[in-house]
């Protein structure tokens, strides 16, 4: 009987037991709507509340600053349009990365089209960028900064904090401007099972964090939105989540949203200390077994989270070798799942520099809290028969001619 691998936690996790146990009266037990003037909707309100609660506690927020959104995507895109739309005149600029996640470069992108500037930071190979570089695109016109804080892709985490230090500064020295401006925008999403996001430590105006990668539900997230910051809703009704967001509350989600962020807190250290030492058994192993193996992202643990793993195995095409070993029940992926169907290569690869070849020749295994020695010893033990077999199918002189591409 083959085994069930899941190593594409960076994609979507599990929904936590507790987390299920938590959200189940708030089903069909305490169903009411949080904005009816009933018993019912009473009690619904109090559960969306103290979740609330809950989650701005941890992220050191007040609540009036945690809005609810139906993913990460909608709260990447609340952050981005929801800012510029307060600007009269467009003659401003957003610095962002190459390696953001599509839910914020595609944004962008449409700002861009519609004639904004856009600084792009560029990256090194381990996908970080260079504080003098932004030190340099911070300018007047500056509105937004938005950047993703772990990279979904290959783990990098850039220095938030050291950002936030240069943008407070540069606020303080461009006298008679508006002392909010530019706004700092994180996506969180990946770093929330792994590192410090509170929002006062880190010294950000916006952060974007989502439930289903943190082991709640699919179909909730939230935006932190510091006090102050000029900000009009996408989503227009009957002025839910402090007329930032309206619709009725999903309250089932939320307090799965809230009770699995404080799981994830609490498991925090723990979790952070298993998945170090299981990703530096597994990339040792690899490079024994796979010498030509290639790790992509930085080495140093303080420069990413603990859970990503992004190989480059050259010559062998990444759609091939997920589908054989998902034939053995081990499920990784290409990179982003959002980007899972797309036939070019990933856009952070390239901007650490791989070339096309190399980045459709890499595979991302995302480690979960559930991931064990023995899972990766199963991996260790399968990956490079399929690889033989890849080869076999595939010989190096006719790679072209099967595969039908030359860049
Ligand atoms: N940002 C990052 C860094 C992600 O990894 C993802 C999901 O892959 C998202 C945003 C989008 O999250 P959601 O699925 O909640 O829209």
């Amino acid at each position: 009987m083959t085994r069930e691998i899941y190593l594409d936690n960076a994609a979507t996790t599990p929904c936590d037991k507790r987390v299920l146990k938590a959200m189940e009266p708030y089903w069909s037990k305490i169903y009411g709507n949080p904005s009816s003037f009933n018993d019912a909707g009473r009690e619904a309100r109090k559960a969306v509340d103290q979740s609330r609660q809950k989650i701005a506690r941890l992220l050191g927020a007040k609540n009036q600053e945690i809005i609810f959104t139906s993913s990460a995507t909608e709260a990447n895109n609340l952050a981005i349009f929801g800012i510029i739309k307060t600007i009269k005149n467009k003659n401003c600029k957003i610095i962002t990365t190459l390696v953001e996640h599509a839910s914020v470069s595609e944004p962008i992108k449409k700002l861009m089209e519609d004639g904004l500037k856009i600084h792009y930071l560029s990256v090194n190979k381990d996908g970080l960028i260079d504080l003098n570089e932004f030190k340099k695109a911070l300018t007047p016109e500056t509105i937004l900064i938005s950047i993703i804080c772990a990279n979904n892709e290959i783990g990098s985490v850039q220095p938030i904090k050291k950002m936030a230090k240069i943008i407070k500064e540069f606020r303080k020295s461009s006298l008679g401007s508006d002392e909010k401006i530019p706004f700092f925008h994180v996506d969180a999403v990946q770093a929330a099972n792994h590192l410090d996001i509170n929002v006062n430590n880190l010294g950000v105006d916006l952060m974007t964090i989502s439930s289903h990668k943190i082991y709640g539900p699919k179909g909730i997230a939230s935006l932190y939105v510091r006090r102050g910051t000029k900000i009009e809703p996408l989503i227009y009704g009957g002025g839910q989540e402090f007329n930032l967001r309206s619709s009725t509350e999903a309250v089932p989600l939320i307090v799965g949203f809230a009770k699995a962020l404080e799981i994830t807190n609490n498991l925090q250290q723990i979790t952070y200390n298993k998945q170090e030492r299981l990703r530096t058994y597994f990339v040792n192993e690899l490079k024994k077994i796979l010498p030509s193996v290639k790790i992509n992202g930085p080495e140093n643990p303080q420069n990413r989270i603990p859970n990503i793993i992004n190989i480059t195995i050259p010559e062998i095409e990444n759609e091939q070798l997920l589908l054989h070993l998902d034939k053995y029940g081990i499920h990784a992926s290409a990179g982003s799942a959002c980007a899972s169907y797309d036939i070019e290569p990933s856009h952070v690869l390239t901007a650490i520099g791989l070339s096309k070849e190399e980045a459709r020749s890499s595979i991302r295994f995302s480690l979960g809290k559930q991931t064990s020695k023995a899972d990766l010893d199963y991996v260790l033990k399968i990956l490079p028969k399929m690889v033989n077999k890849i080869e076999g199918l595939y010989p190096k002189d006719l790679k072209e001619h099967y595969y039908g591409r030359a860049d």
